[in-house]
């Protein structure tokens, strides 16, 4: 089912008058979501995520815009008509049902036509337990579960009613590091095998690359880029989008264009045709350095951090906009940490230019 928005926009009425009438949640979305795809709806805290979910499920009324599920207009639809199946962060099992009448509990409301007999609600629980892998579960009840699998069956029952559309807001916040990983390849195996239209939404960056076929980046209540995970993260439109994705983080640098070189301190670090000559903000993956004796870009360098195969160059420079630079390079790779300073080649994929006062991107020949 494919999904659209169109103009939408949600406003809520702002206690503190002082700050504005109304806070703008989510400020004219006009994107379309394809049909059978998992879309991360990715963003820092209060950006507008939930709110943005919750239209789509009919639990907030927008202030302006329409809602599109395939050609129906859904707008005015209450959530129980949408055929939307959603999963929270508390994903609230009924402590004294077991599994299987956790995971029925949706069918049984169901009334007129649609009302289904015992035996069909206990052929569809079993094949949504089925599709989570806690089959063998079903007799349990949530207190003798862990946390991976209580969220399993959550899940379970938001497909049990073959919904339209999945929705999913931060599932994994409350599972540990591990089990995080784990419910996340799992969600992606479930989306893939139903391929029902799924957003997922989160403030984790990693989570929401590693699973998703197009995120949705989003900060104060307005999308800053669509996208598929990697074309987002390879070409940026503006800063906060390059700051915001990528672990450790992008590293930013005051510097100034002059005659098609990207000079920061007195150094000219790297060629960037077609640039004008202007002052820029200069944003540069970890993985973009490399290191070279002979190098034209100089960093102060303060320790080394072996994380396994690769290993952080924790560096400095005055112009950083970032307190610490941090260089990626393999663990094998030789540097003195006796020296004071440590020099290197720039990837130029992997270099970025913003207008210092817009914060847009700068684009130039690599
Ligand atoms: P988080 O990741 O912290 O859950 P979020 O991105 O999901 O955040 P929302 O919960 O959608 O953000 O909130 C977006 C903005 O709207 C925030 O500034 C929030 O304070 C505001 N907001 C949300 N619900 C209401 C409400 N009922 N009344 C007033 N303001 C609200």
């Amino acid at each position: 089912m494919k999904i659209r928005l169109e103009q939408l926009t949600k406003k809520f009425p702002n206690r503190n008058k002082k700050q504005g009438e109304f806070v703008i949640a989510v400020n004219n979305f006009n994107f379309e979501i394809p049909d059978g795809k998992l879309i991360g709806l990715l963003g820092p805290s209060g950006c507008g995520k939930s709110t943005a979910l919750n239209l789509i499920s009919g639990l907030e009324k927008p202030t302006e815009g329409k809602i599109f599920f395939g050609d129906d207009d859904v707008t005015n639809l209450p959530p129980e008509n949408r055929g939307v199946g959603m999963v929270f962060q508390n994903y609230a099992l009924y402590p004294h049902l077991t599994v299987q009448q956790n995971i029925m509990f949706p069918l049984q409301n169901l009334k007129g036509k649609d009302k289904l007999s015992k035996e069909e609600m206990q052929r569809r629980a079993l094949e949504a337990a089925k599709l989570v892998q806690i089959d063998m579960l079903m007799e349990r009840k949530p207190s003798e579960l862990s946390g991976g699998q209580q969220q399993r069956v959550a899940i379970a029952r938001a497909l049990v009613k073959m919904p339209r559309v999945l929705l999913l807001d931060e599932p994994l916040s409350n599972l540990d590091a591990r089990l995080r990983l784990q419910t996340r390849e799992e969600i992606r195996r479930i989306q893939k095998a139903t391929k029902i239209t799924t957003i997922f939404v989160t403030h984790d960056q990693d989570e929401a690359m590693s699973i998703s076929d197009m995120i949705v980046v989003m900060k104060d209540g307005v999308v800053h880029q669509i996208g598929k995970p990697q074309e987002v993260y390879d070409h940026p439109t503006n800063l906060f989008v390059a700051t915001f994705l990528g672990t450790p983080s992008i590293n930013v640098f005051r510097g100034r264009v002059q005659d098609g070189q990207l000079a920061i301190g007195g150094e000219n670090v790297l060629s960037v045709p077609g640039v004008p000559n202007r002052d820029v903000i200069c944003a540069i993956r970890p993985e973009g350095f490399l290191l070279d004796e002979k190098g034209p870009f100089t960093l102060g360098l303060e320790r080394m951090e072996v994380m396994g195969r690769d290993t952080s160059v924790v560096c400095t420079h005055e112009d950083g906009v970032s307190e610490v630079i941090r260089a990626i390079v393999r663990t094998d790779s030789v540097v003195d940490e006796e020296k004071e300073t440590v020099r290197f080649t720039l990837i130029p994929s992997k270099v970025h230019l913003f207008d210092p006062e817009t914060e847009e991107d700068l684009p130039f020949m690599a």
